[in-house]
């Protein structure tokens, strides 16, 4: 099998939205605003929808995904704006300082 090389033609620079190759490693990565870790794990917020606003008149139960720290358990800021939440404690552990 050869390979076929596929010559840009000059003039015709053409940027293909299908094909936009994102490189994660320039990307940024985020880490824990307390601790600086950067591995988070997967955790939900159930929202609790009233009758009076729920499109199906109903209450209902709207679940978010977030994430929270893998080292202290915290949730960072920007992700408990998105669920109405200000501080969260995930994980159980009561810190002192
Ligand atoms: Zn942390």
């Amino acid at each position: 099998m050869a390979k076929r090389k596929f010559k840009p033609q000059p003039g015709q620079h053409q940027p293909a939205p299908q094909q936009v190759q994102v490189d994660l490693s320039q990307a940024e990565t985020m880490k824990c605003e307390y601790c600086g870790n950067y591995v988070f794990i997967k955790g939900t917020v159930l929202k609790r929808l009233s009758p009076l606003v729920s499109p199906t008149g109903q209450e209902a139960i709207v679940p978010i995904e977030i994430f929270s720290c893998g080292n202290c358990g915290k949730v960072p800021k920007t992700m408990l704006k998105d669920v109405g939440l200000e501080t969260i404690r995930m994980g159980g552990e009561s810190q002192t300082t």
